[in-house]
């Protein structure tokens, strides 16, 4: 009845006090961007925060809107901005925070479905795969590359 296959994921556990400096700045931007979201709808404030090969930090927050699907994540707030602002620039990592009622997470928070679409998409066009700190109050999470996020992702190459 068919052949079952397995895809591994892989990911790495950290503390904040074990990331390098560079990182540890890099989630307290993410958490600075956390505070510009414009949330009014669901109080869920996400920020993003990307290093470039070139030493900058851009930031990013979730913007939404009255009329729910015009809205867009933090993440696509911020990848599309690096991608056609600094598109001779790599990003070297991203940093991801969130904060509800209660304040930031506990728990890493994870992109959504279209935002790891386009992560694969500017990944390729970066040729990159790109190391991603899901960071929560309890530890972070570091994801490295859309294959470990979306094996499947649509990838384009039956575009043609
Ligand atoms: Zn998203």
């Amino acid at each position: 009845m068919g052949k079952l296959n397995k895809i591994q994921a892989e990911y790495i556990q950290h503390t904040f006090a074990e990331l390098d400096d560079s990182l540890k700045e890099l989630i307290s931007k993410a958490k600075e961007a956390t505070l510009h979201a414009y949330a009014p709808y669901s109080n869920f404030k996400v920020g993003a925060a990307v290093l470039l090969d070139d030493g900058s930090i851009h930031i990013g927050s979730n913007q939404e809107n009255a009329a729910f699907p015009s809205g867009l994540c933090a993440e696509r707030v911020l990848l599309n901005y690096v991608h056609s602002n600094y598109p001779n620039l790599k990003p070297l990592a991203m940093a991801i925070t969130a904060q509800n009622s209660d304040g930031f997470t506990q728990e890493p928070v994870t992109p959504c479905g279209a935002c790891l679409q386009v992560m694969g998409e500017l990944e390729k066009s970066w040729d990159i795969e790109l190391p991603v700190f899901l960071s929560g109050e309890m530890g972070i999470i570091e994801v490295k590359g859309i294959h470990n996020f979306l094996p499947f992702f649509f990838n384009g190459t039956l575009l043609k």
